[in-house]
């Protein structure tokens, strides 16, 4: 059972227009803490518009995003400050290339969290290690397989400590051979009761690793169930469209 206090984010109302084009037509959410909500939906349906607007990459239009109690659209809330709490990730990794991995990771921390170089280090050493990539630490991106850059990505985020996760198609830029490599770490760290929101094509894992999952369809949540029940008894008939194509 969970309690009103595990809310980490609940989200009511929210819209996004970009000029007349009404993207979120009013999407309401909670995410409950250690939860891992995957959302699914066709191509332009509001996915990447959503998880930016979580974080404040794009300017909500209406609506609310309370997070960890407090709306974040309150004029007197540091965007900044907020958006450490989430970590981002990218389809295309969005690691500087001109910085090694280890300066890419320890770039957030020693920065905006003021830890010395030192203790930046060796955190970034020991994310590294646990992805199995500290033999890496000094190479440049261009020198790594998309699959490495992805885990990179991923372990970079976790550097700043961040309360939430949002991944955004992690995996579809990357040759099928390394997507599994990818997923696993992600796997991991819902095992380790990280809260995530995941924009996903894998439908294994959603069923898998998904606590619920949603289905957005032309910017409104159509369906939203725990896995078991939203695969294997879908209702609304565009989210049966969608699976039958994806299967
Ligand atoms: P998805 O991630 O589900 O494919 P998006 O959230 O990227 O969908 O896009 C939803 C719709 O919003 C699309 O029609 C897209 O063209 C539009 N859109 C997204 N970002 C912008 C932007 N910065 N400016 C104008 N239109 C945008
Ligand atoms: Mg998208």
């Amino acid at each position: 059972m969970t309690t009103n206090n595990d809310i980490l984010i609940k989200v009511e109302g929210l819209k996004k227009y970009f000029g007349n084009n009404e993207v979120l037509k009013g999407i309401n959410a909670e995410i409950h803490k250690g939860d891992v909500m995957v959302v699914i939906g066709a191509s332009g349906s509001g996915k990447s518009t959503f998880l930016r607007c979580l974080n404040l990459l794009e300017e909500p239009t209406d609506g609310k995003i309370i997070f960890d109690g407090i709306d974040i659209n309150d004029r007197n809330v540091d965007i900044n400050l907020h958006r450490r709490k989430m970590g981002m990730v990218f389809q295309q990794f969005n690691l500087f290339p001109h910085m090694t991995v280890l300066k890419n990771m320890i770039l957030g921390p020693v920065k905006l969290l003021k830890k010395s170089k030192e203790e930046a280090t060796k955190e970034a050493m020991e994310l590294l290690e646990r992805v199995g990539l500290a033999d890496r630490a000094n190479d440049y991106p261009s020198q790594l397989s998309g699959g490495q850059k992805q885990r990179v990505a991923i372990v970079r985020a976790l550097c700043m400590n961040p309360e939430v996760m949002l991944f955004d198609e992690p995996t579809s830029a990357l040759d099928p051979e390394m997507v599994g490599e990818v997923l696993e770490v992600m796997k991991r760290l819902a095992k380790d009761g990280m809260t995530m929101v995941v924009v996903t094509h894998e439908m294994g894992f959603a069923r898998e690793v998904g606590t619920n999952v949603v289905f957005v369809d032309k910017g409104v949540i159509v369906e939203q169930a725990p896995p078991q029940e939203f695969f294997t008894n879908p209702k609304n008939d565009r989210l049966k469209e969608f699976l039958s194509k994806v299967f």
